[in-house]
């Protein structure tokens, strides 16, 4: 009500003030407005940090993303990637925490059935290092990041939806790697 009255005298001061100096009366006009909004703002700050415990469900968007490391020694640091179902999308970024080139001592991190895994290593040596050690499209491939070397990174998203059915695996396909980098992916709730 006091908000509505500020309104009516705002226009009632701003008729007023049209028929002489349109620019000027603005100020005093806005006066009244602004407290009016200072006064309602404690009641919408209520329900805002009512929220904030419900934001807290955020960490959980947290979940929806993972680092693997990859390094010198020919290693990732998992041997399980958990990606929650809930995720609407699922973040995998692999870095590679050493230093060597990526000529050397590349890796990436590709994603397969199980059953497929083998196939998808196999083709990918074949494929070369300018390729990335993949087979260019491969339906097989679920999702991959690029090769990359020490000290880089890459990101990619994986669709939980799209690991329902079946058991998957990833793996490293640069030659020689994949013996000893690969693991399970499983989905959890
Ligand atoms: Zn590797």
């Amino acid at each position: 009500m006091k908000a509505y009255l500020a309104l009516i005298s705002a226009a009632v001061i701003g008729l007023a003030a049209c028929s002489q100096e349109p620019a000027a009366p603005a100020a005093p006009a806005e006066a009244p407005a602004a407290s009016a909004a200072a006064t309602e703002a404690p009641a919408d700050a209520a329900p805002a940090s009512d929220a904030a415990p419900a934001e807290a469900a955020a960490p959980a968007a947290g979940n929806c993303a993972v680092t693997v490391e990859s390094n010198d020694a020919m290693q990732f640091n998992t041997k399980d990637i958990q990606i929650s179902k809930a995720c609407p999308e699922f973040s995998i970024t692999l870095k590679h925490v050493g230093t060597q080139p990526k000529a050397s001592m590349g890796h990436n991190l590709v994603i397969t059935k199980a059953e497929d895994q083998e196939g998808v290593f196999k083709d990918g040596v074949a494929a070369g290092p300018d390729a990335d050690y993949l087979k260019a499209g491969d339906s097989r491939v679920v999702a991959h990041t690029k090769l990359i070397g020490g000290g880089e990174e890459d990101t990619i998203k994986v669709d939980p939806a799209k690991l329902a059915d079946g058991s998957y695996k990833f793996v490293c396909t640069f030659p020689g790697h994949g013996a000893l980098m690969n693991g399970t992916v499983t989905l959890v709730d």
